[in-house]
């Protein structure tokens, strides 16, 4: 297709705008391809559009590929799938809830794994079905507490969510395979130089789970490397930790929900009278109990995780410091002392990121949490010696209290788990992540479909997100310089522009017949028309970052264009006649 820029809807900007924090912000902007229309949300002009779809066209492709089929659910949700599986509360200030005319609560679909259950319900029986795997690319909110860099990190945004249907655990982890391979092709094709790093699961609760990561010094993940291949998200590390056998048998136990104000009250009284001298009123307590939970006995509690003495981590730095063997900071003395409120310390003992050991400190009995107590939350921990605390350990006896409390985040040169020498560690931008959600959304809505034998059984899914406008900023983030954009062929809204420059009619004549004759060739070719300077001309192209540009000028005399790559920064003049053939 030809395109004249001289109609083209887009203007370029001369300054920064001011909340620009990184490149492929600032000039994703100043290149006339999005708007700001408020704080993480963004309008998508023409030329940001075409790259938006190219992004879209690459992840479709690879979803098609892999025998995925293409929905698209609605944006706007009703409250109830989100209450049974809990979301609706969890998500916390995250979740865009509404009210409609009639006063039902609605929300913002952040993703999607609800909605499809409840679908593949609905229309679904067999294990004869089975396997199933959907897809949507599709406009997501999430009330971000820090929106930033433009498209990165976004309160709306557009992502590829897939979602796997199996009958059993080999039907998921060959749908999960199958979904990592295309991952590889789609960040492959885009360009972008990436690792996948164990992940925590995060929000979604399952079991393995690993995110792609755009190596990015502006990225906001840290993830380490090992000589020998081992990767994770800071986040992960220290998870892929030997398995314990008391994980392995212990009895599940459940997350009902969170806790009501009077219970909240209640708790605060309790620690208020016996623990003064720390300010326990509201959010120290808050971030300390954090479910009610059914434990093992049957009984519903309180579940408290950080106690007197403690202090709260944020789960990404407890996560760096964890080992197998830490556990408990009080012992039973202390848990006795508060029955009411506390079921059990949690020690997160995992193999893989998300199961979570707990100890009822109070009888004894471990089981294994449900992994949404992990997530999103607050942890506490405390040591007998810095950093490090064991199971048994009673403060007060075994440790003083004050000043043990900094936990270990995870340095460059630490020994990798995998043995293979020191860890180094990078930066990352998020760009995909994939699941094995295993049975929580099927058990909490009830999707079940008859297997061979003609038993009931419940479906094992994963779930698998890829940002799509995240791509868009990342791609434009890896390759841009201190000039302007400088767009891949797969992904630029046009390959090649071709600018007139001068006066005379004839060039601007022969301008348009070779962007014809290239267009005509099936490149999306934009033909730089304007009565501007060649400075202004230049400058354009070198923003809006057109892979390759021809320049007809002063040359065409003497029977010559010029070929520029954008993206090398080479020019070279070309016979007119030769033009068509040395672009494609
Ligand atoms: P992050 O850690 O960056 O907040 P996330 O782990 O919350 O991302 P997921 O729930 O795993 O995100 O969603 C799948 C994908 O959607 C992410 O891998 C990322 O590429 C994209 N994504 C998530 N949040 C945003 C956002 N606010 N703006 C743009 N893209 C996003
Ligand atoms: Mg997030
Ligand atoms: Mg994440
Ligand atoms: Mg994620």
């Amino acid at each position: 297709m030809l395109t004249r820029l001289s109609s083209l809807f887009v203007r370029t900007l001369r300054d920064d705008p001011a909340d620009a924090e990184i490149p492929s912000h600032r000039w994703l902007v100043r290149a006339g391809y999005i708007r700001r229309a408020a704080p993480g949300i963004y309008s998508w002009l023409p030329l940001g559009l075409k790259v938006l779809q190219k992004v879209e066209m690459v992840v479709r492709e690879e979803m098609d590929a892999i025998g995925a089929q293409e929905v698209r659910f609605p944006a706007l949700l009703p409250r109830e799938p989100y209450e049974a599986t809990g979301r609706w509360t969890e998500y916390g200030e995250t979740l865009f809830r509404l009210q409609d005319r009639k006063g039902a609560d609605m929300l913002l679909g952040p993703t999607h794994e609800e909605m499809f259950t409840l679908m593949v319900k609905d229309l679904y029986s067999s294990y004869k079905d089975l396997p199933l795997s959907l897809y949507q690319i599709q406009t997501k909110y999430r009330d971000e507490a820090r929106p930033r860099a433009g498209l990165l990190r976004g309160r709306e945004f557009v992502m590829k969510d897939s979602y796997s249907f199996d009958v059993d655990d080999a039907g998921l982890e060959a749908s999960y395979q199958a979904h990592r391979v295309a991952y590889q092709r789609i960040f492959e094709r885009l360009g972008l130089e990436y690792v996948i790093v164990s992940a925590m699961a995060g929000a979604m609760g399952g079991s393995r789970s690993e995110e792609f990561l755009a190596v990015a010094d502006n990225g906001e993940d840290t993830f380490v490397r090992s000589p020998g291949g081992y990767a994770a998200n800071v986040e992960a590390v220290r998870v892929a930790a030997p398995a314990s056998p008391q994980l392995a048998d212990a009895p599940a136990m459940s997350v009902v929900e969170t806790p009501d104000a009077g219970t909240i009250a209640a708790v605060v009284e309790i620690l208020n009278r016996d623990l003064p001298g720390r300010d326990w009123t509201g959010a120290d307590t808050l971030k300390n109990i954090l479910f009610m939970v059914t434990a093992p006995d049957g009984t519903k509690r309180p579940l408290a995780v950080g106690l007197p003495g403690d202090r709260e981590v944020d789960v990404k730095r407890l996560a760096a410091a964890l080992e197998p063997g830490v556990a408990d900071v009080f012992g039973p003395e202390d848990f006795a002392r508060y029955p009411q409120l506390v079921v059990g310390y949690i020690s997160p003992v995992s193999l893989d990121g998300t199961r979570v050991l707990g100890k009822d400190s109070v009888t004894g009995i471990e089981y294994l949490v449900d992994p949404r107590v992990v997530t999103g939350t607050h942890w506490a921990t405390g040591a007998n010696e810095k950093d490090r605390h064991l199971v048994g350990v009673t403060a007060g006896r075994d440790f003083e209290p004050d000043g043990i409390l900094d936990v270990a985040e995870v340095r460059e040169g630490d020994p990798a788990p995998d043995g293979s020498g020191p860890l180094s560690l990078a930066r990352g931008i998020e760009m995909g992540h994939i699941f094995q959600l295993g049975r929580k959304y099927a058990e909490s809505l009830g999707l079940k479909v008859l297997d061979s034998n003609g038993k009931l059984v419940t479906v094992t899914m994963g779930s698998y997100g890829v940002g799509v406008s995240r791509a868009v900023a990342a791609v434009a983030e890896a390759t841009c310089d201190d000039r302007g954009l400088r767009w891949p062929l797969a992904l630029a809204p046009f390959q090649v522009q071709v600018v007139a420059t001068g006066k005379d009619a004839a060039l601007f004549d022969e301008a348009a017949r070779i962007g014809g004759e290239l267009s005509g060739r099936g490149l999306d070719v934009l033909l730089d028309d304007r009565k501007a300077s060649p400075g202004v001309k230049f400058a354009d192209a070198e923003i809006m970052g057109m892979p390759l540009i021809v320049v007809v000028g002063r040359g065409l005399a003497d029977g010559v264009v010029e070929l520029r790559d954008r993206r090398t920064g080479d020019k070279r003049e070309v016979p007119v006649g030769d033009i068509v053939d040395e672009v494609l």
